[in-house]
């Protein structure tokens, strides 16, 4: 599971690594010390990625496809959302196969979330809170591929993607994908 096992694509060499060795996505919270949350999105950025049609994890450009990842529900359900934005699809595999959350199967909780004290948090950035992100981290993840993406404010305030149609989707658990 350390970062140096798997490469790293091209458009994540870019990004500033943190002190294991995990480069650190575009989306991700930075506290005023410049540590990153990496289960805290920060809202500006966020926007930056919807206004400009970026990838969430390197920062630079979609094609004309791009991917999600979920918990499986999101992807079967036609109401299905997601609190992070697109990615490439060899930033999501990345993902997919090195951030603890999402290939650790011993990785339980959004611990990330609960460290950032209010007054670390920098002037003027948002933190994307949602109620609907459970604390158990599901088994298996699904990565999909679609051609666009719109987004919504639900009842809370917080923000979701919503996806037309999937042209593809994958199953992942562990860091491996299923077949
Ligand atoms: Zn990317």
């Amino acid at each position: 599971m350390k970062p140096p096992s798997v490469e790293l694509p091209k458009r994540l060499r870019t990004l500033e690594r943190d002190s294991r060795g995990y480069p650190i996505p575009f989306i991700v919270m930075r506290d005023r010390s410049g540590l990153p949350h990496f289960t805290i999105n920060d809202q500006r950025k966020l926007d930056t990625c919807v206004r400009r049609g970026l990838c969430g994890l390197c920062g630079k450009r979609f094609g004309a496809r791009m991917w999600f990842i979920g918990g499986p529900r999101c992807f079967t359900e036609p109401t299905g959302a997601f609190i992070d934005p697109p990615s490439h699809r060899e930033c999501g595999e990345y993902a997919l196969k090195v951030c603890p959350y999402l290939a650790a199967p011993n990785y339980r909780r959004r611990i990330d979330a609960r460290t950032l004290r209010p007054d670390e948090t920098p002037d003027g950035a948002l933190l994307v809170k949602d109620s609907t992100v459970p604390d158990a981290r599901p088994e298996t993840f699904g990565f999909g591929e679609t051609d666009g993406y719109a987004r919504y404010p639900t009842d809370g305030g917080t923000r979701v993607f919503v996806i037309g149609t999937w042209t593809r989707i994958e199953y992942w658990r562990e860091g491996e994908k299923l077949s």
